[in-house]
């Protein structure tokens, strides 16, 4: 499963953080991802739930933010952001899109005591 690993990358970049920053505990875990990176943030949660025992980030909510979509039209040569549900050039209608973005997830921040 691609969110078990992924989650353990979460994980290890969480603790490393709250641990620079004297944190104790972690409470939440804020991700941003990309709509294409095909990380479910529900996974994620379960993933976390387990691997997180006994560690600072022991029951810590995951909060997830999606990002928009970054492409460049081939047509006009905009780039422009736009949703997953409506994949065409804001400027020109145009189809042809070229994806710049969308596979990314970062961890944002923490929410720590
Ligand atoms: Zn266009």
């Amino acid at each position: 499963m691609h969110e078990l690993a992924v989650t353990q990358d979460i994980l290890e970049i969480s603790l490393k953080a709250a641990q620079e920053q004297g944190a104790s505990r972690i409470r939440a875990i804020r991700l941003s991802i990309g709509p294409f990176c095909g990380i479910v943030p529900e996974c994620i949660q379960i993933y976390l739930d387990v691997l997180a025992k006994g560690t600072a980030a022991e029951g810590a909510k995951i909060e997830a933010t999606l990002l928009p979509l970054r492409v460049r039209c081939r047509d006009c040569g905009r780039e422009s952001e736009i949703s997953r549900t409506h994949i065409a050039c804001p400027s020109c209608g145009s189809l042809r899109l070229e994806r710049l973005s969308g596979r990314e997830f970062t961890v944002e921040s923490l929410e720590v005591d």
